[in-house]
């Protein structure tokens, strides 16, 4: 509450205003009367006064009770005398501070008409307990020093509904006007409430205009309720009152002229009955307004949660995939790095032991040549000694390059151990001899600088072949082995098979 546009303007500026709203509305609820004492059918300054109450804050109420005193009393002078006036203005007064009072201490901050529970209390407290309150003073005045007819229940219940539906149609109005001045009348649906007001208006002339007998009931004014709905359905609260307040009023000046289904009985009866007819009106509108407000509140912030859920579901879904790809990637640099030969970077012994036997698996059930060729360097540790360790690593990396080049891509090249070496080729035993001489010859023709002089070395080979016996890693090694052992046996610089 109190955050509205009105708090911006000063109230000294709008007190001249609030005076001149003040009076002519009071002379308008005069107007509306049907009974000679003239209480009010609908009494709207009420209405005026409860929505300044809680527009405004507290310490600015002393000076539109300044203001409303002397409006009350030129308003009043005509029908009251001063004395009248001036018991009537602290009655409304009292009345309406007394129920702003309530709703401000009840409702949480901001809370209004968007709310049940602050409509609830506005029903309970400004429609129902402090205009009954208050008009029971009203009655008692009437009782005592206005009419000459002693009726203090009718004087009561009808000050009480004229305060109450006064209240009802203009303070939820002006609360939402200074709420949301923006939004203007018809803004949602123009062609459709223009031919709603236009048939509503129609009607209610009609209805209210035709000379009433029990038997000739040709509809009910509750056919209008039906239309303040669909009004407030199509364009919301607002509107619903506002056509609710014209209906009301052709009903109320056919009333007191006479005219319509609510001139059945005496004035008293009529007023009573017209009164409870508007009341029904605008509750229900007021009540069916606030709850398709929140239902729209409600569903617009399920949308919202709902939009915020999917967006975070999607990042935590991309979140997830990112990772997942970080991990794979990691887990393949992983397996790469620990099948790889650090120093020469081609497969060591583990990817050999993790792939060999497939390969041959797959040689077998194709009937596919498999040969192993294995080769060490000849006198390996003179080359380290004489030209130190890094020469030597030279020497291995130097070989490696070239024996890569001349290998295919499905062969399989790995370092097994110090300057040992294995290749598996898809090839029969003759082709493996021929690969292996190419080999030979070219480690053989390699010169590997040295501080001192440039070097070259030669490697002993053994071949083994895969065969019903040699069908496993592990035997292949050992033949291989045995073979390449005979070869440095024999003076080394050569190839057994
Ligand atoms: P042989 O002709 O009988 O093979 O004689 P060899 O001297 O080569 O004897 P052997 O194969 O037993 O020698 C292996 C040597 O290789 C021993 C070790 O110092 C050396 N060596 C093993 N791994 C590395 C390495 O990563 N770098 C270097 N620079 N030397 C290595
Ligand atoms: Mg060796
Ligand atoms: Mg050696």
């Amino acid at each position: 509450m109190n955050t509205f546009r009105t708090k911006s303007i000063p109230l000294i500026y709008l007190l001249p205003f609030i005076m001149l709203s003040y009076i002519l509305l009071s002379k308008v609820s005069l107007f509306f009367t049907s009974m000679p004492e003239g209480i009010g059918i609908i009494w709207f300054p009420n209405g005026l006064l409860l929505s300044l109450f809680i527009l405004r804050p507290m310490r600015e109420w002393i000076w539109i009770v300044i203001a409303i005193i002397p409006a009350e009393i030129i308003a009043d002078i005509q029908m009251f005398t001063v004395f009248q006036a001036f018991q009537f203005v602290v009655i409304n007064l009292s009345e309406t501070m007394f129920s702003a009072y309530l709703l401000h201490k009840l409702s949480p901050e901001k809370e209004t008409f968007n709310n049940i529970r602050y409509v609830m209390l506005f029903i309970i407290f400004a429609l129902a307990i402090n205009p009954s309150i208050s008009a029971f003073f009203g009655a008692m005045i009437y009782n005592t020093q206005i009419s000459s007819q002693n009726n203090f229940i009718a004087f009561w219940r009808i000050w009480f509904f004229g305060d109450s539906l006064g209240i009802l149609f203009l303070t939820p109005l002006i609360i939402s006007w200074s709420e949301y001045p923006k939004k203007f009348l018809f803004t949602q649906h123009l062609f459709e409430s223009i031919l709603t007001d236009a048939i509503s208006i129609y009607l209610a002339v009609e209805l209210f205009s035709i000379q009433f007998t029990p038997s000739v009931l040709p509809t009910t004014p509750m056919i209008f309720i039906l239309i303040t709905l669909w009004v407030v359905y199509r364009n919301g609260m607002r509107s619903g009152i506002m056509i609710g307040f014209i209906i009301s009023m052709i009903a109320i000046y056919f009333t007191i002229h006479h005219q319509g289904p609510f001139t059945i009985f005496d004035p008293v009866q009529n007023t009573i009955y017209i009164q409870e007819f508007i009341a029904a009106m605008i509750t229900s509108t007021l009540f069916f307004g606030v709850f398709l407000r929140q239902v729209n509140e409600t569903n617009s912030l399920l949308l919202q949660s709902n939009t915020a859920l999917e967006s975070l579901a999607q990042n935590l879904e991309n979140e997830v995939m990112q990772k997942t790809a970080q991990l794979r990637e990691a887990n393949e640099k992983l397996t790469e790095l620990a099948t790889t030969d650090p120093l020469t970077h081609i497969h060591n012994r583990r990817f050999l032991e993790d792939n060999a036997n497939l390969s041959i698996a797959h040689a077998m059930r194709y009937n596919i040549p498999l040969s192993l060729i294995m080769f060490d360097i000849d006198f390996f540790k003179s080359i380290n000694d004489t030209y130190g360790h890094q020469c030597g690593d030279n020497v291995l990396i130097s070989i490696t390059k070239s024996v890569k080049t001349r290998l295919r891509k499905e062969d399989v090249f790995a370092r097994i151990g110090g300057e040992e070496f294995v290749i598996m080729i898809p090839q029969p035993l003759e082709q493996a001899i021929i690969l292996a001489t190419e080999l030979k010859e070219v480690i053989a023709a390699l010169t590997i600088p040295t501080e001192s002089q440039p070097i070259s070395c030669t490697v002993s080979m053994g071949i083994s072949t895969f065969s019903t016996h040699l069908n496993k890693l592990e035997t292949l090694l050992h033949d291989a082995d045995i073979k390449l052992y005979q070869a440095k046996e024999e003076g080394r610089n050569r190839i057994v098979w």
